[in-house]
């Protein structure tokens, strides 16, 4: 385990379960259709490459970029998007991939912004979800997993933009950002 890290809270192999049953719920609701991944860069970058590999249907990637965070390990409630997806997604079915929901802010401004551009559907995803902190109503259609109210590191997730590389999702240890 890495030092900084206080305990694991997904092992790998947890993170394996997680994406197969998603990935199963995902294969069943869009058997017949084709479908736009948008992964919200840089922290579902990991979660989307196990998911998407799992996935049946005809698949077309997008990323985008939004910032709702700087250094801090708390959110703040302006979203910026500093990199849109390439494609018109009008009349197209569309997964947004979120690693985290927390407030809820950052997903609830990117379907907002996305519906209006006319998608034949559009449906949320996150690997983990915590509700605990949800200062907005927004329903998520696909979730991992709910975890307690702590700021959680790897397998993609940073924290000023380290960590994304452990393969397990970990308790970041206070004592790194209470300095
Ligand atoms: P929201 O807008 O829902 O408050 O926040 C979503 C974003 O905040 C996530 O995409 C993620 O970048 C960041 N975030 C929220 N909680 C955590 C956490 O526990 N660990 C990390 N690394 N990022 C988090
Ligand atoms: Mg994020």
């Amino acid at each position: 385990m890495h030092k900084d890290i206080e305990s694991i809270l997904l092992s790998e192999y947890q993170l394996e379960d997680i994406i197969e049953k998603l990935a199963e719920e995902i294969n069943n609701d869009y058997y017949d259709k084709e479908l736009v991944l948008i992964v919200i860069l840089n922290g579902s970058m990991v979660f989307a490459a196990d998911l998407m590999r799992k996935l049946n249907m005809p698949i077309y990637l997008e990323f985008m970029k939004a910032s709702s965070y700087g250094t801090d390990t708390t959110s703040s409630k302006v979203v910026n998007v500093t990199m849109d997806i390439k494609t018109d997604i009008k009349d197209k079915h569309v997964i947004i991939l979120e690693d985290i929901v927390d407030s809820g802010n950052t997903l609830s401004n990117l379907k907002a912004m996305l519906l209006k551009r006319e998608p034949a559907s559009l449906k949320l995803c996150t690997l983990l979800d915590k509700p605990d902190r949800r200062e907005t109503d927004i329903e998520v259609d696909y979730v991992g997993t709910i975890i307690p109210d702590e700021f959680v590191v790897g397998y993609g997730l940073d924290y000023a933009q380290n960590y994304r590389h452990l393969p397990y999702v970990g308790i970041l240890s206070r004592s790194v950002y209470e300095k």
